[in-house]
């Protein structure tokens, strides 16, 4: 009993799960005591989405809940770290908590740290791989993903982090601000049932993944962005042994990869990884960014998702990459606008895995599209909506056209428009840009970038 600390401040982050949860099990095993707390940053909180914000918030009480259920309480504390923080936990004699990668996370480790001038115990606990577990032969980290999934792949995991025992301390702090019904049920129960509920379907990943009117993928990103449930319990649960589920595993090493990237390099949020491509001269197009924003471009694909992320905070992420590609390469405007409204409606917004794909998709980034790949959002929806279901679902004043016509509804004759309710210009949009010119300039702006 003589080596356990008395009292451990344990912050919860976007960690918000008593399962696999380093910082948790540490504490609950070296002290005696454990009083965990939340810090609800009101500038933070005020600044996210509304999908976001009320996640968040609705998992913080689930999280409270949960450790009432062992008797104990989640102490909210709605300051800036400071006096109140001071105040709060200054009689801990440790302060325990999982680590951030971005920059503004910590920012945040270093202002509470300075509140709190007591022994730190820190961990990695939202990734499966912490930064730098994952290296090439010379030390550094892989820029191209599949060296570092390799590596990735047979690096051993860690241990489960074993409870203790601790008393968990009873203090509430201030209330939870109000908050709205959330877009995915809340807590680590309902993150577990959900992964649970993955595995009957997990196996045929590869056929239904690129599919978005059907629910391919697990849905699992808002409850890893919070850490409702940890990317190591949903490794280990899935597995890698039918080749679905090894596909499914390769996406968890995309976080890992862009959470390690963003660690090295934390300008990834607002510069191209290539420096060359920061020189490109986008187009100030308000208007166009406006009617991108709105989904109302005229090409239904983009339409159904800016649509579908509007209404519900997701968006499928083959969508995700044709959105994103016809903003920077159709419309050749800045991925940086993309990437800022993405952020703020994504429910599972995450700084490295939103920039990094908006870079992948950009070309802009280390292993990404190379810039001369370019979507053509016709194809792709003809190739992955065949029978327009998603499309007709988000764009429903395009539902009475065939399927051969949804994609493109401009190639239809008037009379087939006007059977299926459909007035280009004024029941949906003519389409905003010709693609095949628009894709001639984005390839001399590139180039121009490039140095010719
Ligand atoms: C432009 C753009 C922006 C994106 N922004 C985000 C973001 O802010 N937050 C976010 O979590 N994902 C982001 N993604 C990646 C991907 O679209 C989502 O993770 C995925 O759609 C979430 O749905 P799911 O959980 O059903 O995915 P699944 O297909 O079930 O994948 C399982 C998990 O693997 C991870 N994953 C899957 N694809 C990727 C990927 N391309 N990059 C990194 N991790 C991946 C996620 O954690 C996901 O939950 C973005 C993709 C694009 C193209």
């Amino acid at each position: 009993m003589s080596d356990l600390a008395e009292r451990a401040a344990l912050w919860f982050r976007a960690d918000l799960c008593l399962v696999d949860n380093p910082a948790w099990a540490w504490a609950t095993a070296n002290a005696e005591r454990v009083l965990p707390f939340v810090t609800l940053d009101q500038r933070l909180l005020a600044s996210v989405g509304e999908f976001r914000r009320t996640q968040y918030l609705a998992n913080v009480a689930a999280l409270r809940e949960e450790l009432r259920g062992h008797g104990g309480d989640l102490l909210v504390v709605s300051h800036q770290p400071g006096a109140a923080l001071h105040e709060a936990l200054g009689s801990c004699d440790v302060l325990c908590f999982n680590n951030a990668t971005s920059a503004f996370g910590r920012s945040r480790e270093a202002a509470i740290m300075h509140s709190l001038p007591i022994r730190t115990e820190r961990f990695w606990g939202t990734l499966i791989q912490p930064p730098g577990a994952v290296l090439t032969a010379k030390g550094t980290l892989s820029r191209v993903f599949t060296p570092f999934w390799k590596t990735w792949d047979r690096t051993p995991l860690a241990s489960m982090p074993q409870v203790g025992t601790a008393t968990i301390e009873t203090a509430s702090g201030d209330p939870l601000p109000e908050y709205s019904s959330p877009p995915h049920p809340p807590g680590s129960d309902a993150a577990f049932a959900a992964l649970n509920e993955w595995c009957h379907t997990v196996d045929d990943y590869e056929s239904t993944r690129d599919i978005p009117s059907v629910p391919g993928t697990s849905g699992l990103s808002a409850a890893l962005r919070f850490g409702t449930i940890s990317p190591r319990t949903v490794l280990e649960t899935v597995g890698t042994h039918t080749p679905g589920r090894a596909a499914f595993v390769r996406q968890l090493a995309w976080r890992d990869w862009y959470a390690h990237l963003l660690m090295e390099t934390p300008s990834m949020l607002s510069h191209a990884f290539r420096p060359e491509y920061d020189a490109i001269r986008w187009e100030d197009d308000p208007d166009g960014l406006q009617r991108w924003k709105a989904g109302q471009t005229g090409y239904p694909i983009v339409d159904a998702g800016m649509r579908q992320l509007a209404q519900t905070g997701w968006m499928h992420n083959r969508v995700r990459m044709i959105a994103a590609s016809f903003l920077v390469k159709d419309l050749l405007i800045d991925w940086r606008h993309g990437e800022e409204w993405f952020r703020h409606l994504l429910v599972d917004a995450d700084p490295a895995q939103n920039a990094g794909n908006w870079q992948w998709v950009a070309g802009t980034g280390t292993d990404a599209a190379p810039y001369f790949r370019i979507f053509n959002p016709i194809t792709q929806s003809r190739r992955f909506d065949p029978a327009g279901v998603y499309i007709s679902r988000w764009v429903p004043e395009l539902a009475g056209l065939d399927a051969s016509a949804v994609h493109a509804p401009w190639e239809s004759a008037p009379l087939d428009l006007a059977a299926a309710g459909v007035v280009l210009g004024d029941s949906y949009p003519a389409p905003i840009v010709d693609h095949a010119m628009a894709r001639e300039r984005t390839l001399a702006a590139y180039k121009e970038a490039r140095g010719g």
